[in-house]
């Protein structure tokens, strides 16, 4: 496995199936790389796996965790060469932004409808979305790639992800993998690490509170079935909400294609889950 800094020297891999992260890898992001891996062998020449691990200051709030997100670059590409990446791209910011991160976005990328849905992240963290869609844009400019794989654990993102590249008519294949887990249920993030082990137990909340909306009957029983959840778990809630799996807008019942997606504070850490309903 390869470790590229710069651009310049990814041309070999051009075209390959890319695993975009932040880096701090968990199982989860391994589940990413082994699908990447998968979908990579099944072209007659296997194609590039290509991870990206690059911290992207422009999907941070100030006063948000930056600064001090975890960062453990060495581990991290052992785990990428053990899961079957063959090169591990992490750019530095001019790179990804030759006029600074505080440039305005280029006005050509589409911010897709599903990512200004009312309710969800655009509540707390109104530019967040702004900042993924234009740090996955510019990493597949300078990656290349054909297919790139991201988890269902952020599933706004997904979404909005999928509809950027429909929207724009970029030609890169988008596949999801299932939120990796505990055993206890509570969903890999690299923000884990942040919670003391009181702080773990109540986080296990967002898990406990998507569960019971998969048993209740009706939106608004699912709804306030997480509330009184997350609320026992001392879980500071921004949403707790169930929606139309696709489009991310609300829903009359539960029949049909739903979605429960959970944001909140344990503390100072932010956390966010979702699960088919
Ligand atoms: P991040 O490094 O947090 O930006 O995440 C990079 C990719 O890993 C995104 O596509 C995430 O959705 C995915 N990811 C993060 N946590 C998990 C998890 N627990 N299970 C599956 N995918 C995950």
């Amino acid at each position: 496995m390869e470790i590229v800094w710069s651009a310049v020297d990814l041309e070999p891999v051009y075209g390959g199936v890319c695993v975009p992260t932040m880096g701090a890898l968990h199982e989860g992001h391994l589940a990413l790389i082994r699908r990447a891996r998968d979908e990579a062998d099944l072209h007659a020449q296997s194609l590039p796996v290509v991870v990206t691990i690059f911290v992207n200051p422009t999907q941070f709030a100030p006063g948000e965790d930056f600064s001090r997100y975890p960062r453990t670059f060495d581990a991290d590409c052992e785990k990428c060469e053990q899961a079957g990446a063959d090169v591990v791209f992490a750019p530095e910011v001019g790179e990804v932004y030759p006029n600074g991160p505080e440039a305005p976005i280029d006005p050509h990328i589409i911010i897709p409808a599903v990512a200004r849905e009312p309710g969800l992240e655009e509540r707390s963290r109104p530019q967040f979305f702004i900042g993924v869609c234009r740090v996955v844009h510019r990493l597949f400019e300078l990656v290349r790639p054909s297919a790139a794989v991201f988890g269902e654990k952020d599933y706004q993102q997904l979404l909005t992800i999928r509809a950027m590249v429909a929207e724009m008519g970029l030609p890169v294949t988008i596949y999801s993998e299932p939120t990796v887990r505990d055993e206890d249920g509570l969903a890999l993030s690299s923000r884990n690490v942040y919670l003391a082990p009181p702080q773990r137990k109540r986080a296990l909340g967002l898990s406990k509170a998507l569960k019971a909306a998969r048993s209740a009957t009706s939106v608004t029983e699912a709804e306030s079935a997480m509330r009184s959840i997350l609320l026992a778990n001392q879980v500071e809630i921004d949403y707790a909400v169930v929606r139309e799996a696709h489009t991310l807008m609300p829903i009359e019942s539960m029949a049909f294609g739903a979605r429960a997606l959970v944001a909140g504070r344990v503390g100072a850490v932010r956390l966010i889950d979702n699960m088919a309903v």
